[in-house]
């Protein structure tokens, strides 16, 4: 049984563990070089949260108790106001419930490394695909072509995959993006390696219409997300010198800016990314099964597009079994079964953001989140 895998990100290569477990021939083909070799490449967030939905994943395939170390625990949201006032949210009744942060590049390379432990298992980077014959299940490449028994697209939300099943009428899709941007910024550890902020949190500096984020990396640092409006009177696109960054930030996020030595320097070599949810479907072609943000990518708000896509791997791997092998059958009752849950998460994550961005302020919420916790 040979499997092809387009896009070797999070959901790949879960999904190289997943089928290498079977015992299958898996072949993974990624667009970019071996990040283990040439170091991650950035453009997408550098931390995540890891949560219920991608840890059930990890643990069925008992690899849990070796990612988890690489993540830092958040225990809730520690929200800032404008005065630097802190006040914690928890996420729980009890120490037990959190959250994990955890870096995009350690958790997409521990997941290669433990598919390579599986001999059928091979990765082929700087390796785009294509296109694809859907009715052939061949896969073509630069210099040459592979023929697989089946075939996943994990090729993320600008899946090539999918706009090849939309040009032949077996998928429909469309992008809803939103009027926000984001841009990554950092706040380094003391000298010492301690951390500046709360390690056990998220913060958020809600501001209405904008707000910003701080994750904890394992080395004392934070990942700081700016979520902006595009254009407008104050947005990226007017954001546009040093003076008038650091002005914003003195006027909005005072706390943050005091803890960021290379606020300019960061905020001016880092890109503003895109947000948009992605809904699509069909999701299948013959043998082959769009998974992951190539078929449902949302806006990170919930904390839930990776998580989801973690998900999509769990629950097509119970179908294989259920329907002994039958990929045709699989594919169409895993597409039927999966895409209310995968509409619901993408509405969720924008409600998310009116909460996150303008309700943690409100005290009746915050008093309320309090009292339901303790
Ligand atoms: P991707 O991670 O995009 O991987 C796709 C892979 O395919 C890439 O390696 C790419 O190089 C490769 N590829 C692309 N085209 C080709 C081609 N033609 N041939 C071969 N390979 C190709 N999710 C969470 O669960 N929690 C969070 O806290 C969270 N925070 C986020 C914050 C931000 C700012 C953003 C933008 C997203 C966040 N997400 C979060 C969402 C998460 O990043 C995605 O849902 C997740 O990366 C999806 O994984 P994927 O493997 O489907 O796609």
């Amino acid at each position: 049984m040979k499997v092809a895998i387009i896009g070797g990100g999070l959901a790949g290569s879960l999904l190289a563990v997943y089928m290498a477990r079977r015992n299958y021939e898996v072949h993974i083909f990624e667009k970019r070089p071996d990040s283990r070799k040439v170091g991650y490449e950035g453009g997408r967030s550098i931390n995540l949260a890891l949560s219920h939905r991608g840890i059930r994943a990890l643990e069925d395939l008992g690899v849990a108790d070796e990612i988890l170390p690489l993540a830092i625990r958040m225990r809730g949201r520690m929200i800032h106001d404008l005065q630097g006032r802190q006040t914690f949210l928890p996420y729980g009744k009890d120490e037990n419930e959190y959250i994990n942060s955890i870096s995009r590049g350690g958790l997409n390379e521990a997941l290669m490394n433990i598919a390579e432990r599986y001999p059928k298992v091979k990765f082929y980077f700087e390796c785009p695909c294509l296109d694809i014959d859907f009715e052939q299940n061949i896969v073509y490449f630069k210099d040459f072509n592979f023929q697989a028994d089946v075939i996943f697209a994990t090729d993320g939300a600008g899946s090539i995959v999918r706009q090849k099943m939309v040009e032949r009428g077996f998928c429909k899709d469309n992008t809803d993006f939103l009027a926000h941007g984001y841009k990554e910024l950092e706040i380094p550890a003391r000298s010492n390696g301690e951390f500046l902020l709360d390690k056990h949190s998220l913060h958020i500096w809600a501001r209405d219409s904008f707000m910003l984020i701080a994750l904890p990396n394992l080395n004392g640092s934070f990942t700081v997300t700016l979520f902006l409006q595009n254009e407008g009177e104050e947005s990226f696109a007017t954001l546009n010198t040093p003076y008038k960054a650091r002005q914003f930030f003195q006027k909005y996020f005072p706390d943050a800016l005091a803890l960021m030595p290379d606020f300019e320097v960061d905020f001016f070599r880092n890109p503003v990314g895109l947000l948009g949810t992605l809904k699509s479907y069909p999701w299948k072609a013959h043998k082959t099964l769009l998974l992951g943000d190539a078929a449902h990518a949302i806006v990170p708000f919930y904390g839930q597009g990776m998580n989801a896509s973690f998900e999509d791997c769990y629950l097509l791997d119970k179908l294989i079994d259920e329907y002994n092998q039958e990929w045709e059958q699989i594919f169409e009752v895993y597409q039927k079964q999966r895409k209310k849950d995968t509409d619901a998460i993408a509405d969720l994550a924008l409600e998310n953001f009116i909460e996150m961005r303008d309700k943690v302020n409100d005290e009746d919420f915050q008093r309320m989140r309090k009292l339901e916790y303790f």
